[in-house]
């Protein structure tokens, strides 16, 4: 039996042939995957030529192609649709990626080689994007520990292997707490909800009754409409309790060695600390620029909070409960009072926010910024939820998108949009990439249209911004492709993006009636751009997660995460009434791997461009300018990480913008 991972994969557009993949073809193929890259590798560092940027930085761009292919077909089914099998696999991998990882970095012949050509840079005559490529992979061994020696590379190879087993347990234990827990919804408690959630909660439960999970798509809009307040606390401790219910799933302890490992890491790198080692590559720069941002939001954002907090007070009394305002009930009194101040509420918005055409619209959009068309395709995927299209652009094909977009039980929580294949054009060859954007939207049942609520058609926005990074990139090099940027940077896209969700005329042709077809009408429509509403809170719980992130970060590495984490939201003075938006034990943006580690700023870093970038489209007078959406695309779009983010905006916008334009779009302006 050959296995058709290492087969060619004769499939529509090299997709991976998902029908024909069993869980046991994945481990030889890792393991065919790995040997191969290595003897690439060992053939470069072997090579008797002199090093060259052909023989040397190019060749290892290419060394690992392979590998590339399968382990992206793996995580993205072992991400969107995990079984304990696969569960197994993404344990035993962890440990073999990073030994392979610190073998290349570790491979003292092929750093001289490196090494050897970034000390002749001036001489090799390299075009600019080479030349980028050259520093970045000198950049990457320097800061992945190639210069350690004995020892201390040792410690580095061990530190690696227990981060990447450490990052896997993390997201597997959060998985099955989420997975673990179901709320059971008497008839009354369910009459009291809304349509659209009601229903979302008889298709959660399935035979067995209606049910509320701990996907964000149900508990959140369970706590905004709920009249039942213990019920709500009820949900409201077992969401918040992710990560942190004791026994084997418990991530507490986790969290605190992965700290103390990213600390002696930083250290054996000549750091003081990560987050001085982390952020020195982001348009950031230091932790002192970070914490200027956030203490610049943090203030405004929770003097709003703290206002908003005195007024649901007043309602939780006028309903005769006791006691202080408390998280469980922050959102169910937002929603009453948006109802009554804004005579608004996602209930009556949600019918005309339809999953399929908010796609048609992300689509649209797309269409009429960057010229692109999508058209839906057979494809074997590994999920009958996945849908694929093609996307062309005067009639040349340029990527598949794949949309994954409702929750299911096997799927980690959260919204991203990941990659099977990178855009790129090495050897000569353009290869064009596979994109996938996966969400956590309530299904519907059987037969009704799925329905958004406005924050998960914003999600839905969010991730097409990232796919249209990856799409639409036009490099030559794999390894600065598409969202290959800056962490601070990767959100403009995407928040960018967000922005075209509220352009009344998109509004107008896509947000129809599920039932009447009629389309939103122009008031409805004016109270939801207007409602700028609850930002505070929203701005408090995502500060606060950010600020905790930066301080784990900066310093010893806390003994107990828990009790620092408390201690940082006492000196901030978090309202008690609001919970961090991810606290530690289910924070994985930081722990299941050290991407957003030190990082987690970076969606408001972002949204300093964000609201800067789409305002260079309204100075036009025209969301849809096609000369600004051109040069969007030419200088930020195609260019992936190419330049520096810094250089990449200025070459769009003239200057990088302040925090006045993320306090100004927030409604948080002085
Ligand atoms: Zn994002």
């Amino acid at each position: 039996m050959t296995n058709p991972l290492l087969a060619p994969w004769a499939t529509p557009f090299g997709l991976p042939p998902y029908d024909r993949i069993e869980d046991d073809h994945w481990m030889p193929a890792a393991e065919a995957v790995i040997a191969e890259a290595r003897a690439a590798v060992e053939a470069i560092a072997a090579n008797p030529e002199p090093p060259s940027f052909d023989n040397t930085i190019a060749a290892l761009e290419m060394s690992d192609e392979g590998m590339g292919r399968v382990f992206g077909a793996f995580y993205a089914v072992a991400s969107a649709d995990s079984t304990p099998a696969r569960q197994s696999l993404q344990r035993d991998f962890a440990p073999m990626l990073s030994a392979y990882t610190s073998w290349v970095i570790g491979n003292r012949a092929l750093f001289e080689r490196i090494d050897t050509l970034w000390q002749s840079r001036e001489t090799l005559d390299l075009d600019p994007e080479a030349a980028r490529v050259l520093m970045l992979t000198h950049r990457r061994f320097v800061r992945a520990g190639a210069r350690l020696e004995g020892a201390q590379a040792e410690r580095m190879a061990e530190i690696r292997a227990r981060l990447s087993v450490l990052g896997t347990q993390f997201s597997q234990n959060l998985l099955a707490d989420e997975a673990g827990w179901t709320m059971q919804l008497s008839p009354e408690a369910l009459a009291s909800l809304p349509a659209g959630l009601r229903s979302a909660a008889k298709s959660a439960g399935g035979e067995n009754g209606p049910v509320i999970t701990l996907s964000r798509s149900l508990v959140v809009p369970f706590l905004q409409y709920s009249p039942d307040r213990a019920l709500r606390k009820k949900a409201f401790e077992a969401w918040t309790a992710r990560g942190m219910n004791g026994g084997e799933t418990d991530n507490r302890a986790i969290a605190a060695e992965t700290l103390r490992l990213r600390e002696e890491r930083a250290k054996l790198l000549g750091h003081g600390d990560y987050a001085a080692w982390k952020l020195e590559t982001d348009m950031a720069g230091d932790p002192q620029s970070v914490r200027e941002l956030l203490h610049a939001v943090w203030e405004p954002a929770r003097a709003a909070a703290e206002a908003d907090a005195a007024i649901y007070e007043e309602m939780l009394r006028a309903d005769g409960h006791e006691g202080p305002l408390e998280p469980w009930d922050w959102r169910y009194y937002a929603e009453a009072r948006r109802r009554a101040e804004h005579e608004i509420d996602d209930g009556t918005l949600k019918p005309y926010l339809q999953l399929d055409r908010m796609i048609e619209a992300a689509f649209s959009v797309a269409h009429r910024l960057f010229g692109i068309e999508a058209r839906e395709i057979e494809a074997p995927l590994y999920h009958p939820d996945a849908r694929a299209f093609e996307i062309t652009r005067d009639g040349a094909h340029l990527a598949v998108f794949i949309g994954d977009w409702f929750a299911r039980p096997s799927k980690r929580s959260g919204a991203w949009c990941t990659t099977m294949r990178q855009q790129h054009r090495m050897g000569g060859q353009e290869v064009r990439p596979l994109v996938l954007n996966v969400c956590n939207f309530a299904k519907p049942d059987a037969g009704e249209a799925a329905l958004l609520s406005f924050d998960d058609a914003r999600t839905l926005f969010h991730e097409f911004g990232h796919a249209l990074h990856q799409m639409l990139s036009d490099v030559t090099w794999e390894s600065i492709s598409g969202t290959s940027v800056a962490r601070d940077f990767v959100e403009l896209p995407s928040q960018l993006f967000e922005h075209w969700l509220e352009v009344p005329q998109v509004l107008r042709e896509f947000a129809i009636h599920a039932e009447t077809g009629a389309p939103m009408p122009e008031a409805l429509m004016e109270k939801m751009l207007a409602a700028n509403f609850d930002q505070g809170f929203a701005t408090v719980e995502q500060t606060a997660s950010a600020i905790v992130d930066l301080e784990f970060h900066c310093g010893p590495a806390p003994a107990d995460p828990m009790q620092r984490q408390a201690e940082l939201l006492e000196e901030i003075r978090m309202p008690r009434a609001i919970a961090m938006r991810h606290a530690t034990p289910h924070f994985a943006h930081v722990f299941s791997g050290d991407g957003y580690a030190a990082g987690y700023y970076s969606y408001l870093w972002s949204e300093m461009m964000d609201a800067d970038a789409f305002e260079a489209f309204h100075e036009t007078g025209d969301p849809f300018d096609p000369d600004t959406a051109r040069r969007l695309e030419a200088h930020v779009l195609s260019r992936g990480g190419s330049e520096e983010a810094g250089v990449l905006y200025e070459r769009f916008r003239g200057a990088t913008p302040s925090v006045e334009a993320l306090l100004k779009g927030r409604g948080l302006a002085a």
